[in-house]
């Protein structure tokens, strides 16, 4: 006899959402441990206090896992505990190693045994996206992916050579043979051109408008895409950019998009950029930030924009605590 385990969470507390994610819970379990009905030997459900409207058993019997013994508890109410979420302990009369399945909000409770999750944080320059999603994925102890980089380090590689970055037909053949890496050291995202670390280069001011600008051109966007896509596959992690939760990852299981006041922003980035030495005047500095962010709104390839599904976020007057302990409640509702 084994055990598996497993979670999922819905949106509301109704009968319609409960059947459906039980059956898809079960259905999912089933698949994956390759177990059949009639090897199940006994069900049980705990759901939170904030579920009343069903039966999670009686969900379970309508979908057709009536062989075994179907039992449904409810827990007692925890602070800060998940909402809205279902819990499932299936006895199994077979002899195979059991593999738990964590759907929907749950993938948070159990990284290490669950499916891995991708966290999406798009929105414009200065809205505290890089930080937070830093804090996150450290926190999550998952991967954080700067998308932003990328582009940065095509720009950069265009202003070494010389390249016109008004010619598209010029940038796209300058990607098309780009050796760029993206690697990690000690936590810490590091961006390769040419084998050589960039990291700080692509820093400099005069390349958040040149990244800008080459980021339009479909091919480098779809080549980008295609990267962050493949790093995004093999492992769990947060990434921070433009067009993640609309274009580069549809899918993704949480989104979110920041927002600022262009003040605010141009003020974060300032001190961002004093700290590393550069001096930069204040107005100069948001003047630029809106006509970035304006150029990278009115793309025709994946654009700037709020995915219908992202939960937007205004972190004018939030602390970064503040603004990391809001995405991390909304991750544990999955509102
Ligand atoms: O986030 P960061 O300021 O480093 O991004 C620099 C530029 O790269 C952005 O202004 C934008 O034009 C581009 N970018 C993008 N899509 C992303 C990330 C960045 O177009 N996912």
């Amino acid at each position: 006899m084994i055990v598996i385990r497993g979670a999922t969470t819905i949106n509301e507390d109704s009968p319609e959402e409960i059947r459906g994610a039980v059956k898809e819970l079960l259905e999912h379990i089933e698949r994956v441990n390759t177990v059949s009905r009639d090897e199940m030997v006994s069900i049980v459900f705990s759901s939170t206090s904030d579920i009343h409207s069903y039966y999670p058993a009686k969900a379970a019997r309508e979908a057709g896992f009536e062989g075994a013994s179907l039992f449904s508890s409810q827990e007692p109410e925890i602070d800060g505990g998940l909402k809205l979420c279902i819990r499932i302990m299936l006895f199994v009369e077979k002899n195979l190693t059991p593999k738990h399945v964590y759907l929907r909000g749950a993938k948070v409770l159990r990284k290490d045994i669950s499916d891995k999750i991708n966290v999406a944080i798009d929105g414009p320059a200065g809205s505290g996206k890089s930080t937070i999603a830093k804090l996150l994925a450290r926190d999550y102890k998952i991967l954080y992916l700067d998308t932003g980089a990328m582009y940065r380090a095509c720009a950069l590689k265009a202003i070494k050579t010389g390249s016109d970055l008004k010619n598209e037909f010029e940038i796209e053949e300058l990607i098309r043979n780009l050796s760029l890496e993206v690697k990690y050291k000690d936590g810490s995202q590091i961006t390769l051109l040419d084998g050589v670390d960039v990291s700080d280069q692509i820093r400099a001011p005069e390349i958040s408008m040149a990244a800008s600008t080459v980021s339009r051109y479909p091919f480098v966007r779809l080549k980008m895409a295609e990267k962050q896509r493949e790093i995004a596959s093999d492992m769990s992690c947060v990434l921070d950019g433009r067009d993640i939760g609309t274009f580069v990852l549809p899918f993704a299981d949480f989104k979110f998009f920041l927002t600022a006041s262009p003040d605010v922003r141009a003020e974060r980035r300032k001190k961002e950029l004093e700290a590393k030495g550069y001096q930069v005047d204040f107005e100069t500095l948001k003047a630029e930030i809106i006509a970035r962010d304006n150029q990278d709104m009115a793309r025709e390839i994946a654009p700037l924009k709020q995915a219908d599904d992202a939960i937007a976020i205004d972190t004018s007057d939030m602390t970064i605590e503040e603004a990391l302990q809001t995405i991390k409640k909304k991750i544990q509702e999955k509102i």
